[in-house]
């Protein structure tokens, strides 16, 4: 779930608000044209217009969903409609208006009420024209029993109005955590958790986005820590991955905040040289391997290389978006240059030993 699907409900709620509002509009205009109260006026100019505006608008929805209808500008203009409505029929009706005024100010509450449940501002803008008109024609008389009417369901609604609020703002903090939480477990799926470095997931990530960016001249290293076998064996599992932690520190170290670093396997890593040409690429191995050399990691059985932990780089051509060809190039030269001695850097199709 994103921000984005939150925002999309939040749409749909406000769209079936408006359709019902709409719904409720039309069947109370219907009703009062087919059900006139005393047979006058049923075909007022404003409820004319109602029913068409509560037609035209849905349709208008379906047909163009891009156009964006503010809810509290139709609910204003229907709840005008209304009170032009009952100030029309008013007129028309002598002598006791006032059952007609207290039933047109309970449809138009019972209309708010039920489309906008928890929008106070959309119940109030639909309802005050009305209540307002009800209770000036009204006069002093009985206009007690109209605010009496009026203020109940705005009390109820204000309510409403403010536990929507408040569970809106919790479901949104839920969510909101839920994505965060979700990001850092799919980080820390791409990292791999010995060394923080990205592991082959990442790295395939990583790669991902960075062949769609440019198209820079790159190249791969593909790193492997001498005899790092016999150094476990010798100093303990424990050491070992001391070992790896720190040569994998350094190896981050060396390198700029472009190029990808990741852990490729047990004591073997990949680098990802972005913006370089095979010389420079050479230049920065280089740098990594007396980086590590100079971490002077004790490493008594590194068999006749040194007396510390060293490693060999393999480095190769990152052609065409091929990883896999690129690997393969520098891990043949990577295994070369372990057949060189150790502590040392081949480029992939050169016998050039650093
Ligand atoms: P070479 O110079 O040819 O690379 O010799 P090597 O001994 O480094 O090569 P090999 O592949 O035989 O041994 C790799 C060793 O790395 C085997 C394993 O004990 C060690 N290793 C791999 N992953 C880990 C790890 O996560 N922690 C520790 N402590 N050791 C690891
Ligand atoms: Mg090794
Ligand atoms: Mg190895």
């Amino acid at each position: 779930m994103t921000l984005q699907t939150w925002q999309s409900l939040c749409n749909k709620r406000y769209r079936l608000s408006l359709r019902l509002f709409l719904l409720l509009n039309a069947f109370s205009a219907l009703f009062s044209i087919i059900l006139p109260l005393r047979n006058q006026g049923a075909f007022t100019l404003p409820i004319c217009f109602i029913v068409v505006l509560s037609v035209v608008l849905p349709l208008i929805q379906r047909f163009y969903p891009k156009v964006k209808i503010n809810i509290i500008f139709i609910s204003l203009i229907f709840g005008s409609l209304w009170a032009w409505h009952v100030i029309d029929k008013f007129r028309l009706l002598d002598g006791d208006a006032a059952s007609f005024l207290l039933i047109a100010l309970l449809s138009v509450l019972f209309i708010g009420s039920i489309a906008f449940s928890n929008n106070i501002v959309a119940f109030l803008v639909h309802s005050l024209p009305v209540f307002a008109t009800c209770v000036w024609l009204n006069g002093e008389e009985s206009s007690m029993r109209l605010i009496c009417t009026f203020a109940l369901p705005v009390l109820g609604i204000s309510i409403q109005h403010v536990i929507q609020r408040r569970n809106d703002n919790f479901a949104q903090a839920l969510m909101n955590r839920l994505i965060q939480e979700r990001k850092t477990l799919n980080d820390l799926s791409m990292l791999d958790p010995l060394t923080g470095l990205y592991n082959r997931r990442g790295l395939q990530h990583k790669l991902q986005h960075l062949l769609a960016v440019d198209e820079s001249s790159r190249f791969v290293l593909l790193l492997d820590i001498d005899h790092f076998k016999a150094y476990n064996d010798h100093y303990g599992h424990m050491m070992g991955d001391q070992a790896l932690i720190r040569v994998s520190a350094a190896l981050r170290d060396a390198v700029r905040s472009r190029d990808i670093v990741a852990r490729f396997g047990g004591e073997e890593f990949m680098i990802l040289l972005n913006n370089v040409n095979v010389e420079e690429a050479r230049v920065i191995a280089e740098q990594i391997r007396q980086k590590v050399y100079d971490l002077k990691i004790p490493h008594m059985f590194n068999e006749s290389v040194a007396t510390n932990v060293t490693i060999s780089i393999g480095i190769a051509p990152f052609i065409d978006g091929d990883i896999e060809a690129a690997l393969s190039l520098a891990d043949s030269a990577l295994y070369e240059a372990k057949h060189l001695g150790r502590n040392h850097i081949l480029v992939s199709g050169e016998l050039q030993v650093a």
